[in-house]
């Protein structure tokens, strides 16, 4: 199995190259998916939310709020402390099992969006960053009805592009239109990923 880290700013264009790796034949582990999982109603951890913030945080249906939830968590770095003391170890523990699910041979991707905050980068055998220009990001994220106020704070709470691109083994280059970047990825898959995951599993002793 080869473990590829996939991250990039807001609206790089991560979750085009994730779609287009799982045509290829990739697993796909979302871990924004993953956050939404470990809260679901009925879950142990959405009832660790509610302990710790209150049944405010509950909408009427009795799912998450999350606006009700950023209101109470965002409000100090204790509670903000708690949030991620209740949410991370249960992100973890659904990313590992997921990723121990996949197949022997399986080129499994972590689609995560703070991997080089969170120091993620020695998980995987290959981190795959995406690039793009500020500006295409914000048209792009515009037409997906994100406001550009919005969308530059959360550029701005990120890390640079510099220090993203310290932290990758590939830099995809999304400056361009969207054919150009499925060529990339499809060039990343058969020229790198596929005999990278053969030599991964080639150099792993038998029975493991
Ligand atoms: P987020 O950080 O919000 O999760 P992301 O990094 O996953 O975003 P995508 O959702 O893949 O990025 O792309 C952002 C938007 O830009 C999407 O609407 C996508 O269809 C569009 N997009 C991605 N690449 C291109 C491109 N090369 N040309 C035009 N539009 C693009």
């Amino acid at each position: 199995m080869l473990r590829v880290g996939l991250s990039g700013g807001i609206g790089s264009g991560k979750s085009t190259v994730a779609r287009r790796l799982v045509e290829r034949g990739a697993v796909l582990v979302d871990a924004d998916q993953l956050a939404r999982e470990v809260v679901r109603p009925g879950t142990d951890g959405l009832a660790a939310l509610v302990e710790r913030f209150g049944a405010g945080i509950l909408d009427a249906d009795g799912a998450l709020d999350r606006a009700a939830l950023a209101a109470r968590a965002f409000a100090d770095d204790g509670a903000r402390a708690d949030l991620n003391a209740i949410t991370h170890p249960r992100i973890g523990a659904l990313t590992a099992q997921r990723m121990a699910e996949a197949p022997a041979d399986a080129i499994v991707v972590h689609d995560i969006p703070l991997l080089v905050e969170a120091g993620y980068a020695a998980n995987y055998h290959l981190v795959v960053i995406v690039d793009a220009p500020v500006p295409a990001r914000l048209r792009r994220l515009a037409d997906r009805g994100v406001a550009e106020p919005d969308a530059l704070a959360r550029i701005r709470a990120q890390a640079t592009d510099e220090q993203r691109a310290e932290a990758a083994d590939v830099l995809l280059d999304n400056s361009g239109p969207v054919e150009e970047l499925a060529a990339r990825v499809d060039e990343l898959w058969s020229d790198r990923l596929v005999p990278f995951e053969r030599d991964v599993r080639d150099r792993r002793p038998a029975g493991q």
